[in-house]
């Protein structure tokens, strides 16, 4: 019998799972077959299809003798950024054609030790820059609300995949606002935790000080409990917090009104599409109905957050890809005469357009003629919008805005203007710049019927006032 309902979180499914109404085997069966008739989706890369079944079955055993792990029935799809052991990962690069992990990532490690099944590797922009799933070698993925759209980026794939209910949810990363402008434009939910507190060990890195590992699901329950169980100390990430992981998913509304600010511009700016303003005047008006106060704050430096983000990302990622070389890893030119050829070679072929304009930016940056005027400047602005961000938390416990200035845009629509296309990023990157946490949740949609997304970041560790809030306006299902 194949599962009739669609499910929108892990415990109606564990549910149905204790009442014998649905096996992991089928749950499984189900999104494979989902994912066949949505390959035109191009969300998957990678479908581990026998695996799947195989570890779907041994789940189904392991839960007739009562030893399953928490995430018995969470069958997941992972971004291709995320190193799964024996598993190709190729960051949607020519790069990294035919590599394979040999070590699997903290984060999926500690999902398969709960038994998550992982059901295949997810499409996304390569090397996880961009904001539309254009820039993979495996072509761009598609918007489920309409095909002729981007799914938004980086994290496409895993977006759309939820979207499209292929899998129950997706592991993202996001560096500048991967996991949650995807979210948005599909109108799902996606969590970018604070800087540190998942282990970045094994996510193939873009920009070190900005990636974050976030789950992207249908309920705020699921999400809590994959940043639950990803969440905490590791010995192969120095960066990794160690402050102790709180019970995330057993979170419900808040227990006290919070204190919530929402940036002036996001509803007042008209480079913000009408009705996203509209919907977000309104759910501000939900949280007021609900108790919080919410008041209107200016950023006196807005401006200057996505180029300080662009400079700094660019700069690391410089550093960051230098590795990949022909030498080491994935594609190795054939034409090559002597090492500095093999090198140029190999990195001019491997690499795509956007990947090589932000490794030229970044390598600019920081040049020995440029470093202070650039780089040094940016870390510096860097600071300043840590210390105003940290002046408004001091008053406020979460700050709201729209996530994107606009709906899912068209495949193509932005490709030729790189410029517009980092202006996707606006809301999402101060959360990374800063590295405090934020969540996307969805909030209706525009005339044409595509998702609009509503984002709350709150200060460094409290996830669980994101949480909290979102329970709250979360109410109904997630639908596709
Ligand atoms: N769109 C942003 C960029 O291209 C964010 C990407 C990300 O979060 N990985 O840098």
């Amino acid at each position: 019998m194949m599962p009739v309902t669609l499910y929108h979180s892990l415990s109606s499914i564990q549910a149905d799972l204790a009442s014998g109404a649905v096996t992991c085997r089928q749950l499984v069966d189900y999104y494979l077959d989902r994912i066949q008739q949505n390959q035109h989706l191009n969300a998957f890369v990678a479908v581990y299809a026998d695996e799947a079944r195989q570890r779907a079955e041994a789940v189904d055993q392991r839960l007739k003798e009562g030893k399953a792990g928490r995430l018995a029935g969470m069958v997941l799809g992972i971004k291709d950024v995320l190193s799964y052991k024996d598993h190709g990962v190729q960051a949607g690069s020519n790069m990294l054609s035919g590599f394979e992990a040999q070590f699997t990532a903290t984060a999926v490690q500690r999902l398969i030790d709960e038994d998550a099944i992982i059901i295949g590797r997810q499409n996304c922009d390569e090397f996880a820059m961009g904001s539309s799933n254009e820039n993979s070698a495996y072509g761009p993925a598609r918007n489920a609300a309409d095909p002729e759209r981007v799914p938004g980026g980086s994290s496409g794939g895993s977006a759309v995949a939820v979207q499209a209910d292929l899998c129950l949810a997706s592991i993202g990363s996001d560096t500048g606002g991967s996991v949650r402008q995807p979210a948005a434009f599909c109108g799902v939910i996606g969590l970018k935790p604070t800087y540190g507190r998942i282990s970045r060990w094994g996510l193939i890195a873009y920009a070190s000080s900005f990636d974050c590992i976030g789950p992207i699901t249908r309920s705020v329950e699921d999400a809590a409990l994959l940043l639950e169980i990803m969440a905490g100390a590791d010995d192969f990430d120095s960066t990794v917090s160690q402050s102790p992981v709180p019970a995330y998913s057993k979170q419900a509304a808040s227990e006290r009104p919070l204190r919530i600010a929402y940036l002036r511009e996001g509803v007042e700016s008209e480079g913000v599409d009408e009705t996203i303003r509209q919907q977000t005047i309104a759910m501000l008006d939900q949280l007021r109905a609900q108790g919080h106060v919410v008041e209107p704050v200016t950023f006196p430096l807005l401006k200057h957050i996505l180029p300080t983000y662009y400079i700094l990302t660019t700069a690391e990622a410089s550093s960051n890809l230098s590795r990949f070389d022909g030498v080491r890893y994935g594609h190795r030119s054939q034409t090559a005469t002597d090492l500095e050829s093999l090198y140029k070679k190999s990195r001019t072929e491997g690499f795509g357009d956007e990947v090589r304009r932000r490794i030229i930016l970044g390598t600019f940056a920081l040049s020995s003629s440029y470093y202070d005027a650039y780089y040094t400047k940016a870390q510096q602005v860097r600071r300043l919008i840590k210390e105003y961000t940290d002046q408004l938390f001091a008053n406020y416990d979460l700050l709201a805005t729209p996530v994107t200035p606009t709906t899912a845009f068209r495949i193509g629509e932005k490709t030729s203007d790189p410029l517009q296309m980092y202006l996707a990023d606006i809301f999402t990157v101060q959360a990374n710049v800063v590295g405090y946490p934020a969540i996307a949740i969805p909030n209706g949609t525009d005339e044409k019927g595509l998702p609009i997304g509503f984002q709350m970041m709150a200060a460094p560790f409290r996830e669980s006032d994101l949480l909290a809030a979102a329970n709250q306006l979360v109410a109904q299902p997630v639908n596709s």
